[in-house]
């Protein structure tokens, strides 16, 4: 690994860069994007579409490749293949699923190059390639935000500091001879995050002083006409409507993220500040609390019980059904997957059932599809059929609203903007908002699609 200070490439003005949207320009998910510079290319993220999976949530490591793409799973990359031995790195921004759950499935005897990420990131990948039966064998490359790595003459890569809902978030900054590519995709603009730090704004601003030659952003919030605010709001939120419970001799189940490391921080604590004993359900909570403790980014001091699945949490169910005032379980299923513990605890079929006065927290966002809104909307009603208290929305998003990609995109003053993880709607909704600014449909804002190369 080498590791430079002075980002020094090529100045060769009159080299092609071009933009290869692969995946999340047609849809939202399964984001993956290729940077060609001369005859060399960079992918930018290898993701998954969670809601074509989200019934085997906890068993993905068990579908195939093949299995995956008929689902819709994965990115199309037929484009990229006759290319492949040009791919010189892939880079991944952060540990969410949708940005990095395809590579162990897409990279493996296809592309031969270095992942890199950062440290927590890359962890979480490492766990995820362990469960693989076929395993990838590219060198993973843990890189510090505020690092640059040189991938060859043309190429640097930089991570810089993001706020997100997942630790280590990174933009990811392409140093070409024709200027700077940078991927911000996915971020927020946190001003008192719970772990880690803000953005680093002087940076990005220098950036845009340097002179940004294209800016990727994600569009997942752009029709909130707003600021998205700070993860410490939820802890509020939390301490407020825990200590409103404390006493209660029912069952208080929380469905969140598994790879929101800030939230959990905030659920553990106040769960022993309310005498519970927090109780950790989900395979994927596992990999990621599990990647957390490994870099040391959090110690939980082992003061709760983690089980990496339904199956092996069985006797914990039974506790949990004699003893429910005791606990806190934590779990996912917030899009009412019919597999999650959530749903099979509302569907009878766990040892742990669903009494009158139990009360659920949702603590996460549904993604707005028809199919999970249904989900969602089943799970509610037979919750409230038991008799069990629902409390929505305890959350705030990790994506940047309208007005924050307004301040993005005015910090790095790029020449072109293309927005990047959402359909037409959120992509063209993005793009109005650059015209707002100044810029030109389709000679400087541009909406792409899946498959349409954009040369800069
Ligand atoms: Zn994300």
């Amino acid at each position: 690994m080498v590791l430079i200070k002075n980002i020094n490439v090529n100045k060769k003005k009159d080299i092609d860069v071009e933009i290869w949207p692969i995946g999340g320009y047609s849809e939202c998910g399964r984001n993956m994007t290729a940077v060609k510079v001369g005859d060399e290319f960079v992918i930018l993220d290898i993701g998954l579409n969670m809601e074509k999976v989200a019934e085997s949530d906890l068993e993905i490591h068990l579908l195939s490749p093949k299995e995956l793409k008929l689902a819709g799973a994965l990115p199309d990359d037929s484009m990229l293949k006759p290319f492949a031995k040009q791919v010189k790195a892939i880079v991944v921004g952060h540990a969410h699923l949708d940005h990095v759950g395809a590579v162990p499935k897409m990279a493996y005897k296809t592309y031969d190059c270095p992942v890199i990420g950062t440290p927590f990131t890359i962890q979480v990948l490492r766990n995820l390639i362990r469960e693989e039966k076929y395993k990838p064998d590219n060198r993973l490359i843990s890189m510090n935000n505020g690092s640059t790595f040189k991938v060859s003459e043309n190429i640097t890569v930089e991570f810089v500091k993001m706020t997100h809902s997942t630790p280590q978030t990174a933009m990811v900054v392409i140093h070409t001879p024709k200027g700077a590519i940078c991927y911000a995709n996915d971020w927020k603009f946190d001003q008192n995050p719970v772990l880690g730090q803000k953005t680093d704004y002087k940076r990005l601003r220098e950036l845009g002083n340097e002179g940004v030659l294209a800016l990727m952003s994600d569009t997942v919030r752009i029709s909130d006409y707003s600021r998205t605010f700070s993860e410490s709001l939820v802890k509020e939120m939390f301490k407020d409507l825990l200590f409103w419970l404390k006493g209660s001799s029912q069952a208080i189940v929380v469905v969140t993220f598994s790879s929101h490391i800030a939230r959990l921080i905030t659920i553990l604590e106040l769960a022993r500040n309310i005498n519970r004993i927090p109780v950790i359900v989900g395979r994927s909570m596992k990999n990621y609390i599990s990647a957390a403790e490994k870099i040391n980014l959090v110690n939980f001091s082992k003061k709760y019980k983690i089980f990496g699945g339904k199956g092996k949490a069985e006797a914990m169910f039974k506790e949990l059904e004699k003893n429910r005032e005791k606990y806190l379980l934590i779990t996912t299923g917030c899009q009412g997957e019919p597999g999650a513990v959530l749903t099979s605890v509302a569907n009878d079929k766990l040892s742990f059932k669903f009494i009158e006065g139990d009360q659920v927290i949702f603590s996460a966002s549904t993604i707005p599809t028809p199919i999970n809104e249904a989900n969602r909307a089943i799970l509610e009603k037979q919750l409230r059929q038991r008799g069990v208290r629902v409390f929505k929305d305890v959350h705030v998003s990790g994506h940047g609203g309208r007005e924050d990609l307004k301040d993005l995109i005015s910090m790095m003053n790029p020449m072109h903007y293309i927005p990047a993880h959402g359909g037409l709607m959120k992509l063209s909704s993005a793009a109005e908002l650059a015209l707002e600014m100044g810029y030109e449909l389709g000679k400087t804002v541009h909406v792409l699609s899946n498959g349409k190369v954009l040369k800069l």
